[in-house]
């Protein structure tokens, strides 16, 4: 699904921790040792666990693209979408970067607002958006300290 540039995750019953879980016990039961797919998906989701926000280029890079292919963010998009993320732009500096980030308990409409008016305060100190900045805005901040 996108709506002005979000793209969120048919995947809507699982946290991406559960998804973890669930895609490692999944891969052990029905696929073979050594499987890529589940391999990719499983480091990819843990990656945005642990940065709660994530760069979608860096994340894909990271984790899917085959060594010598061209980095396309609607194959990107694609792949993600495999885990319960929202992929959302961020507009910097006349450039617009997709940004992804788990989907639970995420409010898609009020996302964008948020970090362009953070991003217009911020304009003249930082070249970029931090990502420690990134995820104040987006995670609630009870999500934070739960971990
Ligand atoms: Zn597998």
């Amino acid at each position: 699904m996108a709506v002005n540039g979000f793209y969120v995750s048919k995947i809507s019953d699982l946290s991406l921790k559960e998804f973890v879980l669930a895609r490692q016990e999944y891969c052990h039961q029905y696929h073979l040792k050594g499987c890529t797919e589940c391999m990719r998906l499983i480091s990819a989701a843990k990656c945005i666990l642990t940065k709660n926000v994530v760069k979608l280029q860096s994340v894909y890079v990271d984790h899917f693209l085959n060594k010598g292919s061209r980095y396309k963010s609607d194959k990107a998009v694609k792949w993600l979408m495999q885990l319960p993320v929202v992929v959302f732009p961020v507009k910097q500096h006349q450039r617009v970067a997709l940004y992804v980030t788990e989907s639970e308990g995420i409010q898609c409409s009020k996302i964008e607002n948020l970090i362009q008016n953070l991003l217009e305060m911020q304009e003249r100190k930082a070249s970029e958006l931090s990502k420690a900045t990134l995820s104040y805005v987006i995670w609630p901040v009870q999500k934070q300290t739960r971990n």
